[in-house]
């Protein structure tokens, strides 16, 4: 990957064979990913790929604003996602940054059950509807919903077709409630 991109968490940023993993970044099966939204360098020296955050001073939650979130949970009534980054603030975020987003609050149409929309890993833009007690979100419109997914099966990217999300490694195809620009949305507009 060209140096000085913005990434997601879970966003492939290089491989074990050609650099370590280093700051903001994990290896898994030979892979670098990012743990963090942030810019993608690498530390010439130590042979390391790191993911410097955009900016280091704290921000809090407010209502109304466009978050993205990581899926950590996914139960019989709600989805658990951390939020990760606040759309247009660069900088990282303070306080509570455990989000509940509700089985009522993920589509516009009738979810029984949201695993069917959403997975451990998804990268979602979300809306803050509540700040205090506790954070909640919704992915209602048509703009918010997943932007990145990991195949299930063999945790490649996937693609978007048509209204099906398909795996190009391993042919797997899966669902989710997608943002408009899945897997397009524009980095630089994070
Ligand atoms: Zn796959």
């Amino acid at each position: 990957m060209a140096e000085n991109k913005i990434v997601l968490p879970g966003e492939q940023v290089s491989t074990s064979e050609e650099l370590l993993p280093g700051d903001g970044t994990f290896e898994e099966d030979g892979i670098i990913r990012a743990t963090r939204v942030g810019t993608y360098v690498v530390d010439e020296e130590h042979r390391k790929a790191m993911v410097k955050p955009l900016t280091s001073i704290p921000v809090e939650l407010k209502r109304g604003e466009i978050v993205l979130a990581q899926v950590g949970s996914v139960r019989s009534n709600m989805v658990i996602a951390n939020v990760i980054h606040v759309i247009g603030k660069k900088r990282e975020i303070s306080g509570d940054r455990n989000g509940t987003l509700r089985v009522s609050e993920i589509s516009t149409g009738y979810v029984k059950d949201p695993a069917t929309e959403f997975a451990p890993g998804d990268i979602i833009r979300a809306k803050v509807m509540q700040v205090k007690p506790n954070v909640q979100l919704a992915t209602k419109d048509r703009d918010l919903g997943a932007i990145k997914s990991l195949c299930s099966k063999c945790r490649h990217s996937l693609v978007k077709k048509d209204n099906i999300l398909e795996c190009p490694n391993c042919n797997n195809n899966e669902k989710r409630k997608t943002a408009d620009d899945f897997g397009v949305y524009d980095p630089n507009k994070l």
